[in-house]
């Protein structure tokens, strides 16, 4: 017997509580729009609150990209003593580094304050669409099946779930379907910074250095500037004929990788997080698999700790502290837009008139075992993301947001990260507020100019940055 299902109505609806979408439900909440976050997992929040590095926050000239919502979770971390720095890895990148158990706090607690209803344990199951315009979504968590309805909606899911199913199409990976490699990350304290940062100054032939255009100085002199920061944000390297890491994997002491991302997430606990684990081949959407990727990549944790507390300096009594909540998938669907990212117009910093959003962060295309495609934004600049990249073909009343984006593979694996996700969310729920606020049936009816107007009163940065 059909069962009757529990009914909400709203005026915008983000799919996804991952850095894209908690900022897209909060930049469509402040402009008065009843606004609903449904998330599977049980936290919002996503890699924000696993500890990573906030990167694409700044370009590689040290200019902050991203303001309003998206900078207001940074500033609430800050005031909470969960704002780390904000270090140069001496190499192209200004990473926004906060301590993920702060971010845990603060993320809620600014949804609520926004007004967002937030709905935990809550799996969109299918959409309700007619003709492209998307009515509602079937959610299931632990109750009820409920129908959730609203007049404009973000695909914030990574996955395109909610444009695919309204009939957007997408493209997943490089043509031959190869995806980036997904991955496990994790912290361990305590690490003795001091006797880390001063590894770097006097090794820094066992880290990636001095590689955007914008760095004139040599990588021995960008480790000295890493040992004076007091932050240990820094990559150590398996390309060269002879580091440490690189040695440990033709022992067999360490699996193949490119290299190990290490990142402080927490001056007071002496902590660092660590990014370097991976695994391919492994298809995103098969369950099964995810458990048994979750077991090797488990085991690399503990060769990584293993690795770490034996060879460099700093680390002899850590142990792990912190392992995320899920795997991190990297790559999977990007949607068919009315615009598309392209490669070109990230790497030369392109402006354009209908920007909504800002990137800078290079490509970074994760390959298999020590492969890894790393494309520099020419002069440290930013890329303007155009309205039309977050609007999906054929769908009338969805904006995307996030990894999912319109783009093509490399300009991705570039705005991929948070940063620029975070900018496209601000964007995206803005779009969905005013959609709702106009009563317009189609995001493409909005006036762009008055869609960056309220974005730039909202403290997004649409300009003034190389
Ligand atoms: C291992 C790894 C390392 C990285 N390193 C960095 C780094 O150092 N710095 C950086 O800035 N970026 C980094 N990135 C990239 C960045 O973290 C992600 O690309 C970014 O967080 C994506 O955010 P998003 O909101 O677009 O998507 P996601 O974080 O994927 O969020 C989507 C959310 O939607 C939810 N969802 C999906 N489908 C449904 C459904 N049907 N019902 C309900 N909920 C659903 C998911 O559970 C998820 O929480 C890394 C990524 C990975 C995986």
């Amino acid at each position: 017997m059909p069962r009757s299902l529990n009914h909400r109505s709203f005026d915008v609806i983000v799919l996804g509580a991952g850095a894209s979408g908690v900022v897209a439900a909060i930049a469509a909440a402040n402009l008065g729009a009843r606004t609903a976050l449904i998330e599977r997992g049980s936290a919002a929040g996503g890699e924000l609150i696993s500890g990573l590095a906030i990167l694409g926050s700044s370009n590689s000239r040290g200019e902050w990209l991203i303001g309003g919502p998206a900078k207001g979770l940074i500033d609430r971390c800050d005031k909470l003593g969960g704002f780390v720095g904000r270090p140069f890895d001496g190499r192209t990148m200004w990473g926004a580094c906060v301590d993920p158990e702060i971010m845990k706090l603060v993320v809620p607690e600014a949804l609520a304050d926004a007004g967002v209803a937030t709905y935990l344990s809550a799996t969109a199951t299918d959409v309700v669409a007619h003709e492209g315009s998307v009515h509602g979504i079937i959610v299931e968590g632990r109750g009820e099946p409920m129908l959730l309805t609203a007049a404009a909606f973000v695909d914030a899911s990574g996955d395109a779930f909610l444009s695919q199913l309204a009939g957007a199409q997408f493209e997943q990976g490089a043509p031959d379907g190869t995806l980036q490699p997904m991955s496990l990350t994790f912290r361990a304290g305590p690490v003795h910074y001091q006797q880390l940062l001063e590894f770097v100054r006097d090794n820094p032939q066992e880290f990636m250095l001095a590689e955007s255009d914008v760095i004139t100085k040599s990588p021995a002199e960008c480790a000295a500037d890493i040992y004076a920061s007091g932050l240990p944000f820094v990559c150590l390297q398996a390309e060269g004929e002879h580091t440490l890491l690189r040695e440990a994997m033709e022992h067999g002491q360490m699996y193949p990788t490119t290299g190990i991302y290490i990142y402080p997430t927490s001056v007071q606990r002496q902590e660092l997080g660590l990014n370097t684990t991976r695994v391919v081949g492994v298809d995103p959407f098969d369950s099964e698999a995810a458990g048994s990727a979750m077991a090797a990549l488990s085991g690399q944790v503990t060769q990584v700790i293993s690795f770490l507390r034996s060879t460099i300096p700093g680390f002899s009594d850590c142990q792990v502290s912190g392992v995320s909540g899920r795997i991190g998938i990297r790559e999977t669907r990007r949607i068919l837009g009315e615009e598309r990212l392209e490669t070109d117009d990230v790497v030369e910093g392109r402006k354009r008139a209908d920007v909504v959003a800002k990137g800078g962060h290079h490509v970074d295309i994760h390959g298999s075992g020590r492969a890894q495609q790393r494309i520099h934004v020419k002069g440290g600049k930013s890329y303007d993301i155009p309205f039309g990249a977050l609007i999906p073909k054929h769908v009338a009343n969805v904006m995307v947001s996030g990894r999912c984006f319109s783009s093509s593979r490399e300009a991705n694996g570039s705005a991929r990260h948070m940063g620029s996700c975070m900018a496209m969310g601000q964007a995206s729920g803005t779009a969905a507020a005013l959609t709702a606020r106009q009563h317009r049936a189609n995001v493409r009816e909005l006036d762009l100019s008055e869609l960056q107007q309220v974005l730039r009163t909202e403290g997004a940065i649409l300009d003034g940055i190389a």
